[in-house]
């Protein structure tokens, strides 16, 4: 949760920082401009308003996003909640008291500092900019390794070369003091010496060169609106910035209502609004987007083994889609909020490098103890097995819908050359996923054909998310349909009419067969559920 702790981020990952990233990062620009043009080609991500010139960080999902989006959720609920036979959900409200966001620390704490340059009028976030200087000196120092390497070839020894050479060491130094330095600035909340960091890096404003900076300020994230209609009477209310806080004061009625026995959890899927001060990146950095998260509430005492029983279970969920674990990696939190006893991210290598997908949160009996004293109400749980009552513990896990997104779409996004000489962009998204299951194409628009094919899509229809396609050549209708990851496209020929048999095209091979129509059920059952 940032903000109500500045995440520190361990001297040693910026020795692994952006590795990929730094290597080929104009290549990864330009993969990520066409992923952002397709996804709005082919009705995925809008922006928002757009005949309006938009809206900053706000994105609507298409015709196709919605779909893709929908079955994010339902795989992610599926896993949380129906195979499990101790997580419930619920869906809580986006207006909620706004005592609760004092007690959970957002209003004081839910920050982010902020720089402006008075040349460029451009608003930054100081830490970004700092971290990017880091990741400068990190690509420098990457530089240097890919010298040698080529210049030593097999003999390079890595290690030996990062522990010695002394122009990696230089900038190594300079990443761990000013690193070091930053980290410190920020826990202890000292916005003058972070500028006087970023005056002294001699960092400058992207856009006008200048070093003409304001203070650092703290910005809260928080969205504010009014509720009631007279002005004196009203209250100030807070669009939810997480959907956690949704859970915590429904745990007392969940639990209760549900005759829950600890270990237990309750799991949501809901919008977040957060006043992000550097929107980039498309949908991985929005104002508003969606969260699904699960609190699992413990015995205190147990929570660390929770949490490493959480740790894995989410990266298995991953991994289920059938993307390659390359792509994931754990990244751990070394400083921790005074709540937290252990936190860990799991992150997904986007075009722009490995970023957090997913965070895994053991936060101790903090949130409910928080909301115990500011409500006054006993939020307690009986443990009929210790005899005992206690506040209990939490193992947190939230991920990011849209971030899910992003990152199907992002591994999903295939360029290939074929054999013909010809080019095709597929969506190699995992066919659970994908938001058409089959593509239903009568060969020729007459004689039959549509009619025959309607009548096949009625049998389908009502389990699966099918479309039929009659306009231009059965070649554009399957490039269409690769460019939106439907795993399969049926034909219905002449053919058909007389055996009751149609083609069957796989998106990822290309390759055609000829089956009775009585066997398409079977197939995208199993390649589905696969
Ligand atoms: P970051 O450091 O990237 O801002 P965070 O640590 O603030 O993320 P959390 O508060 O832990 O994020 O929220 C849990 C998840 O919600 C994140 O892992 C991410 O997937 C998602 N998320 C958070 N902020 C945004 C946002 N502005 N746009 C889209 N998704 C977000």
């Amino acid at each position: 949760m940032r903000g109500l702790v500045y995440k520190v981020k361990a001297s040693g990952f910026y020795h692994m920082m952006h590795y990929h990233y730094l290597c080929s990062m104009a290549q990864n620009e330009e993969v990520f401009k066409k992923i952002i043009s397709h996804a709005k080609e082919y009705g995925f991500v809008f922006q928002s308003s757009e005949i309006y010139d938009g809206l900053s960080a706000v994105y609507d999902y298409g015709q196709n996003g919605v779909e893709l989006k929908n079955n994010i959720k339902q795989y992610w609920w599926k896993a949380m909640v129906q195979h499990q036979e101790n997580i419930v959900g619920i869906d809580s409200a986006i207006f909620m008291h706004p005592t609760i966001w004092k007690a959970s620390g957002h209003v004081d704490a839910f920050n982010d500092p902020l720089i402006d340059n008075k040349d460029s009028k451009k608003r930054y976030r100081a830490d970004v900019l700092i971290e990017d200087q880091f990741a400068k000196w990190q690509d420098k120092i990457d530089k240097e390794v890919e010298k040698a390497e080529k210049r030593f070839g097999e003999a390079f020894d890595k290690a030996q070369f990062l522990a010695t050479n002394p122009r990696v060491l230089e900038y190594q130094a300079k990443i761990d003091t000013a690193s070091k330095r930053f980290y410190g600035a920020m826990e202890n909340n000292d916005l003058a010496d972070v500028k006087k960091l970023i005056e002294e890096l001699e960092i400058v404003c992207p856009v006008s060169g200048s070093r003409n900076w304001t203070e650092v300020r703290q910005f809260n994230l928080m969205f504010s609106t009014q509720m009631g209609s007279v002005t004196e009477d009203s209250n100030t209310l807070y669009l939810r910035p997480e959907t956690a806080q949704g859970i915590f004061v429904n745990y007392l009625n969940v639990q209760k209502t549900g005759r829950m026995k600890i270990p237990f959890g309750i799991a949501q899927i809901g919008k977040a609004f957060r006043n992000e001060i550097v929107a980039r990146q498309f949908i991985f950095r929005m104002r508003e987007f969606e969260q699904m998260e699960m609190q699992f509430f413990v015995r205190p005492g147990t929570e660390l083994e929770w949490f490493e029983k959480w740790k894995e279970t989410r990266l298995n969920w991953h991994l289920s889609l059938g993307i390659p674990s390359a792509k994931y990696r754990f990244h751990k939190h070394e400083k921790l909020a005074h709540y937290a006893n252990a936190a860990v991210d799991i992150e997904f290598e986007f075009p722009f490098g490995f970023k957090e997908l997913e965070g895994i949160h053991s936060r101790t009996d903090f949130d409910l103890s928080s909301h115990q004293k500011f409500s006054g109400k006993k939020i307690t749980y009986f443990d009929p097995e210790l005899n005992e009552t206690y506040v209990p513990y939490v193992i947190e896990t939230s991920i990011g819908l849209d971030r899910t997104f992003l990152a199907m779409l992002s591994h999903a996004y295939t360029e290939e050359k074929l054999e013909d000489g010809s080019e095709r962009v597929v969506m190699k998204l995992p066919a659970v996923l994908a938001p058409i299951k089959c593509g239903i194409l009568p060969l020729v628009a007459k004689d039959g054909l549509p009619e025959k094919a309607r009548e096949i899509m009625d049998t389908l229809k009502y389990d699966y998310m099918v479309q039929f396609e009659e306009k231009d050549s059965i070649g554009k209708r399957y490039r269409r349909h690769d460019a939106i990851g439907t795993p399969y496209c049926i034909t219905i020929d002449h053919q058909t009419l007389e055996d009751n048999t149609v083609t069957i095209r796989d998106r990822d091979t290309m390759q055609q067969e000829r089956i009775s129509v009585d066997k398409i059920d079977e197939i995208l059952r199993k390649k589905i559920r696969s």
